[in-house]
């Protein structure tokens, strides 16, 4: 087996896994890890969930996949627990999440356009955020990083600092059509908006007439301790991105907004082929159905603030190796003062997965099932890595 006939987009590390089991994943070479990247933030159940497990295999046992040119329950019934459950009157299925994100700017431009202003395009993003890779989504983010050799960048779009709402304020002008944030900016760093700073993103869309579209790709689906992180702020969007956790696995997103925003997404305006498909509503109605159990997030909140609680005891006893924990709920970043790259590889040889994020901050995205027995054990490992990159 060699990697050589893949296109070498990633830098990867030489390790493969064969099983995984709630927060473990069993490597080919027999060592178990603690999986506290959880596929990025995606395998929010853990792995092997035995309800999903369950709903994956009944549902490949009937039926796979039907084009939308027909009726699909499971997405119907996917669609009402989304709607009843937020802000958003309608929901368009996808694959991922940089769909969802050219969905949501499609569904902005035609929103505008549809009631008479179609010079109003440019949707206003921030700085540090990350919306996917596609040549829209690139632009949304405008990071150089990975604009760098794709010119030229799709047009109608800029950034402004990330909560600064002055330099919003400023940048807004007849051609605005949106403002697009991350209320967890996640690979930026793990860095969460002030909850005063979503609510006067309300009151400036309103204000200009635009539309605020959030983007909880990573920082939805419960990560926070409330099904969507906004919700914190007591403000709502007028549309909204999700993916990551949603499919707890299975690669599935969406974009939702309200009647009045969705209003042009009219027959005919937006597809997708596999988008919405029985196997994979399947599967998100089978996370939808165990994150709205009774408790459910209300545990993620209470083991998020003992992680919380245990974080910042080991940023005090290694402030060589830490500066700072921060985020919100289980989506929790170490900025750290040595390169966060060395945390990550010090932490996978003492048997933990995490993740880098921008700032040099190490991400911690575990699965939102852990119990206490794992914030101990991830406590642990962190201690004795930071002791071993100190050392
Ligand atoms: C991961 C991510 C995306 C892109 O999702 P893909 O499924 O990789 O296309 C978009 N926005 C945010 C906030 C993300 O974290």
């Amino acid at each position: 087996m060699t990697a050589a006939a893949v296109m070498p987009t990633y830098g990867r590390y030489d390790i493969a896994f064969e099983r995984g089991e709630g927060p473990y994943l069993y490597a080919t070479d027999g060592r178990r890890f603690l999986d506290f990247a959880a596929g990025i933030a995606v395998n929010a159940l853990g792995h092997s969930h035995p309800k999903l497990v369950r709903a994956l295999a009944d549902q490949g046992a009937k039926l796979w996949h039907v084009s939308n040119l027909y009726r699909i329950p499971e997405q119907e019934k996917l669609a009402e627990k989304l709607t009843k459950h937020t802000f958003a009157d309608k929901v368009f299925f996808c694959n991922s999440g940089a769909e969802a994100l050219e969905g949501a700017i499609k569904l902005v431009r035609k929103y505008h356009d549809d009631t008479g202003h179609p010079e109003k395009f440019t949707v206003i993003g921030c700085s540090g955020a990350f919306h996917g890779r596609t040549l829209a989504t690139l632009a949304a983010a405008g990071n150089e990083k990975y604009l760098k050799g794709f010119d030229p960048a799709v047009e109608g779009f800029k950034q402004v600092a990330f909560g600064n709402l002055n330099e919003l304020r400023a940048a807004i002008d007849g051609n605005t059509a949106a403002i697009l944030v991350e209320p967890v900016q996640g690979e930026g760093g793990i860095k969460p908006a002030q909850l005063s700073y979503l609510r006067e993103l309300r009151k400036i869309a309103d204000e200009f007439g635009v539309l605020l579209v959030f983007d909880e790709v990573q920082c939805g689906m419960g990560r926070s301790g409330k099904l969507f992180a906004h919700e914190w702020a007591g403000v709502t969007p007028d549309v909204m991105c999700i993916a990551k956790g949603l499919g707890g696995g299975f690669p599935v997103g969406a974009f939702m907004a309200t009647d009045k925003a969705a209003v042009g997404m009219t027959a005919g305006t937006h597809g997708s082929t596999f988008g919405g498909n029985p196997l994979a509503m399947a599967v998100a109605n089978a996370v939808m159905d165990v994150m709205l159990e009774p408790g459910f997030l209300e545990r993620v909140d209470k083991i998020a603030r003992l992680l919380w609680k245990e974080l910042e005891g080991v940023v005090k006893r290694h402030p060589k190796v830490f500066i700072e924990v921060r985020g919100a709920g289980l989506m929790v970043g170490l900025r750290c003062h040595v390169p966060n790259t060395q945390l990550v590889d010090k932490l996978r040889e003492n048997g933990m997965l995490t993740v880098g994020a921008g700032e040099n901050v190490v991400r911690l995205v575990p699965p939102l099932i852990i119990d206490e027995s794992h914030v101990r054990e991830a406590v642990e490992k962190i201690d004795k890595a930071a002791s071993q990159l100190a050392a």
